[in-house]
């Protein structure tokens, strides 16, 4: 196994430091990653986050791990303030759009998964759903409840925050104290159930006029939206795992209310390692649903946004994310696309060269030293922007092999060969369909300029009823001509 041979270093949220990373048991891992709000569709900021854990899961199964990955659908509980007031984020959208709860839940989980597809994220192990285990979230509560971390107030069930820091310490991920947060906080107005402010909730009463509920021991109601992962992830992973992943802004408090239920119901930690990928920005702000800052991914592959000067390919906007460690922060803007398009191309081209190098008879070229390098960036919790520098590298040595200004055996050649497919296929995951992806894109953009030139053609001609028919017939495919100084460009 692979692995065996590498020590991988993986940044910890709970640490805040790089440590090496030791499974629980050897050779398998379990991971878990929140998923999305099925309320609207998935943005590119959230496409980040999941392309992160791609990334990661892609890279563990290379270094011969075998990974059960669970990422999650939250279909019911995540409210409007991500609080514990304001209404359901999908019972408000079926309440606007007049439809069923359940259809908006169908719509943009097919969305989803349609996206990820696009932009070629695996599927994870096992995808649950909030909605398919309350009665496992009941037992849950339950179990929180009779060992006295949990209260019943009014229908609703609510951790006890301040009782639970009595015993361990609230705050541990987020690295707050809640001294401070009780400080800073409001005053309860004497409408709420709860006992203090920071107490969340994991069972809410519903409402008489509340579509999403469910019969419990304490009312009809519905699960809180911390409550799914811990009950999701403890079931298919057991009560300690490897691998909690999320997007930073889950830190606080979904992150810190999920330590806190683990640890009221067994005793111990949940999870070991906490990993927090970086948020997208858009105009230097988060990229977000609820504010309207946001780009969907639909929108890069048409072109079709005052954001955009053109279309681009799937696979250069995953090449684009993969430029920059996950940690960061990433600003997306239409320059940032161009420069990734060319970079991605100048990559790919390199990469269709290499069968054609002939072998010789020695090496001049250290490929045991590169290979080190690229399996350094990776294993230094997951630096996929130094893997690409060493990938660029590999490109040099490429043109060096055309030109003959270099050698390589067969046996280092073939190494040379496997090594760059196994980390530009699948550990970045810049796959093969998107190869057809790309060839099918360029095949119509040949197709459509074709017919701009016959266009041309008979307008020189001055038959101006077949040029307008070929304008109008293309618009009918939604292919918009443009004619300017320069020529006619078109929109698709
Ligand atoms: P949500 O559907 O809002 O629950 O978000 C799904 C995932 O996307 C979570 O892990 C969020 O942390 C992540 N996310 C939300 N906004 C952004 C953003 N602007 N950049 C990166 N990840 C984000
Ligand atoms: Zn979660």
């Amino acid at each position: 196994m692979i692995y065996k041979d590498h020590t991988l270093k993986i940044y910890n949220s709970l640490s805040n430091k790089k440590e090496t990373f030791t499974p629980i048991e050897e050779g398998y891992i379990g991971m878990y990653v929140c998923g999305p709000t099925v309320y609207s569709n998935v943005h590119l900021g959230n496409v980040r986050t999941f392309m992160s854990f791609d990334m990661i899961y892609r890279y563990l199964q290379h270094l011969g791990y075998k990974v059960r990955y669970v990422r999650n659908i939250t279909d019911v509980g995540h409210l409007v303030d991500d609080l514990d007031e304001g209404e359901d984020k999908i019972a408000k959208k079926a309440r606007l759009e007049k439809l069923e709860p359940m259809e908006v839940v169908q719509r943009y989980t097919l969305d989803f998964h349609d996206i990820l597809n696009k932009f070629n994220l695996l599927p994870p192990s096992i995808e649950p759903t909030a909605t398919g285990h309350i009665i496992e979230q009941i037992g849950v509560i339950q179990k929180i409840i009779d060992n006295g971390y949990a209260y019943v107030s009014n229908g609703s069930v609510y951790f006890d925050v301040a009782k639970y820091n009595e015993d361990y310490e609230y705050g541990e991920l987020s690295h707050r104290k809640l001294e401070d947060m009780a400080s800073n906080s409001r005053q309860l107005d004497g409408q709420s159930d709860k006992r203090n402010e920071q107490d969340f909730a994991m069972w809410k009463r519903a409402d008489p006029e509340h579509l999403m509920r469910w019969p419990s021991p304490w009312s009809d109601g519905f699960p809180g939206w911390h409550t799914e992962c811990t009950t999701m992830s403890s079931k298919y992973l057991g009560k300690k795992f490897d691998i909690h992943g999320g997007g930073m802004d889950l830190k606080f408090p979904h992150h810190e209310c999920e330590i806190a239920q683990g640890k009221a119901c067994t005793g111990h930690a949940p999870v070991n390692y906490w990993l927090h990928a970086n948020l997208l920005t858009l105009n230097g702000k988060k990229m977000a649903k609820s504010s309207g800052n946001n780009i969907l991914p639909g929108e890069i592959l048409s072109g079709k946004s005052p954001l955009l000067s053109k279309a681009y390919s799937a696979p250069v906007t995953r090449f684009l994310m993969m430029q920059t460690h996950y940690r960061s922060i990433m600003d997306f803007s239409d320059e940032a696309m161009l420069a990734a398009e060319k970079g991605y191309n100048r990559l790919m081209k390199s990469l269709e060269t290499l069968p054609k190098i002939e072998t010789g008879k020695v090496s001049t070229l250290d490929i045991a030293e590169w290979r080190a390098k690229c399996y350094a960036a990776m294993n230094d919790d997951f630096n996929t922007p130094i893997l690409i520098s060493h990938l660029f590298e590999g490109v040099g040595f490429i043109n060096l092999l055309k030109d003959k200004s270099a050698s390589l055996t067969a046996a280092d050649l073939d190494l040379f060969a496997k090594l760059f497919s196994d980390f530009v296929y699948d550990v970045l995951g810049l796959g093969v369909a998107f190869e057809i992806y790309d060839s099918r894109t360029e095949k119509l953009k040949g197709t459509i300029n074709l017919l701009i030139e016959m266009r041309d053609l008979a307008r020189a001609n001055r038959n101006y009823s077949l040029s307008d028919q070929i304008r109008d017939r293309l618009a009918m495919l939604d292919i918009l001509l443009k004619d300017g100084e320069n020529g006619t460009t078109f929109d698709y």
